[in-house]
């Protein structure tokens, strides 16, 4: 599924056939598009739209090209647009100072009113910056000291600003120039988390490859979220779901986005969530305040039974491995792995454990045996080598003796016969030499991930 998060569908170039780009659209599962006004008259167009075709939404708000329309009356249709159900940001606003079509200072004035506009209707904010990176930080933090969410669309700053704005938690939004040849931001792109991102076309403007140069339309979103998902080695389908469920975070657009996880896949992996519970509460750790792992809301309310989860596994073969790993310590829930595990084992398709490794003091027994035959691969995520640190950053519940005692269950996992990995994460200041060190002394291999991907 995707939202096309930006698409100006009422421009002319759409009148013959707008039905038959919104049937393509949806049939490439663009399942919602949102209209951006860029001016009242635009703004009132879209909402019309949203009225003729299901899954389209609209914003409201007066485009930096179109400042010198901004006046009282305008404000006061914003507000009175802003009462409608479908309408659900304030934009497109910001600054234009490529095109400079009106006074700079009118574009600070106009964009200032209108951030205000939201901030007091409660609503997000469609953001236009060309050339205009500092005035924007600037005018955000004057008029409403960054207290309004939002997006910054066709998003074209350096990766400096847009942790700057990802920090201040907006999130940024990229369209079809990504796929293009001459695209300069491939390093840029990288370095924001996907999980800050969302996709859209800006049609009929901005035409990815290989359409380049002819109108565009939502349904060629797929190019965009497939140049996205090949840099950040996701799927397509990853790339729609993250992008959409931060579309809809951002608009409460697609409610079904939030509908919690027993098994959820990243890539061709199926993870089954067992719990949320965990001997844990690492500092970084968001189990208890918003357990989401890439567009999967891991919040269960319930912790699912065997049967549940075996009815939402279907056909293992579907995957290319199964994985035991939620935002909570799976073995603490031992028997319900050990009667997943061995009704999937059939099927041949590998089945893991991401484990903090407090599994043998959770039941002061080594379970690693009663593991062997049912796990393939045992993996310990392990971010530091001292066990005071340890405890400092994992805040263990059996104190400073936990990081002994994981080491003791990589090495018997090992001497279980289970494939064992202690994974770490690539981030800045970690010792991987001696987190290395430990993983062989205790026999297993050691897998660097990066930051952030999860899978
Ligand atoms: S061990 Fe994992 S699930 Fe448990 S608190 Fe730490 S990060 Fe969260
Ligand atoms: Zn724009
Ligand atoms: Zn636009």
């Amino acid at each position: 599924m995707f939202i096309d998060s930006h698409a100006h569908l009422y421009f002319d170039s759409y009148d013959d056939d707008l039905s038959d780009v919104i049937r393509r659209a949806k049939d490439d599962e663009v399942k919602y598009m949102i209209n951006i006004g860029i001016d009242i008259e635009t703004s009132y167009q879209s909402l019309q739209l949203t009225k003729k075709f299901d899954g389209l939404f609209a914003s409201a708000g007066i485009h930096p090209n179109e400042a010198l329309k901004y006046d009282k009356t305008a404000s006061c249709e914003i507000e009175k647009l802003l009462k409608e159900d479908k309408i659900v940001a304030v934009g497109e606003i910001g600054l234009d100072y490529y095109r400079d079509r009106a006074p700079r200072d009118v574009q600070i004035k106009v964009f200032s009113e209108q951030l205000k506009i939201a901030r007091d209707n409660d609503v997000p904010v469609v953001i236009h910056i060309r050339e205009a990176w500092e005035d924007a930080e600037e005018v955000i933090e004057k008029a409403v000291n960054w207290e309004v969410k939002g997006v910054f669309h066709c998003y074209s700053g350096d990766q400096e600003t847009a942790q700057r704005l990802i920090r201040k938690k907006f999130l940024v939004s990229f369209g079809g120039y990504i796929t293009y040849n001459s695209y300069k931001g491939n390093e840029m792109l990288d370095g924001i988390p996907v999980e800050k991102m969302m996709i859209e076309t800006d049609s009929p403007f901005l035409t990815p490859m290989p359409f380049r140069g002819r109108r565009n339309e939502s349904s060629y979103i797929k190019f965009t979220a497939q140049r996205l998902a090949d840099l950040k080695g996701l799927s397509i389908d990853d790339i729609g779901r993250i992008t959409s469920f931060n579309a809809n975070r951002l608009f409460g657009i697609a409610p079904e986005m939030e509908e919690p996880k027993i098994v959820y896949r990243i890539r061709d992996s199926l993870y089954i969530n067992p719990t949320l519970r965990c001997t844990s509460d690492c500092v970084f750790c968001s189990r208890l305040t918003d357990p989401v792992v890439k567009g999967h809301n891991l919040k269960i309310k319930e912790e699912p039974t065997v049967d549940e989860t075996i009815n939402a596994i279907g056909d293992p073969k579907q995957y290319k491995e199964i994985v035991f790993c939620g935002y909570g310590e799976p073995t603490l829930r031992l028997d319900f792995i050990k009667d997943v595990a061995s009704k999937i084992r059939g099927s041949g398709i590998p089945i893991r454990l991401n484990t903090n490794g407090h599994g043998n003091l959770i039941y002061s027994r080594n379970i690693t045996t009663e593991l062997k035959g049912l796990i393939d691969e045992v993996s310990v995520s392990l971010n530091t080598h001292d066990a005071e640190h340890y405890q400092k950053i994992m805040r263990t519940e059996y104190g400073t003796d936990s990081f002994k005692a994981m080491l003791d269950f990589i090495k018997k996992s090992n001497e279980a016969g289970i494939n064992t990995v202690v994974s770490i994460v690539d981030i800045p200041g970690l010792d991987k030499e001696k987190i290395g060190k430990l993983a062989a002394d205790a026999g297993a291999e050691l897998r660097v991930r990066r930051y952030n991907e999860v899978g």
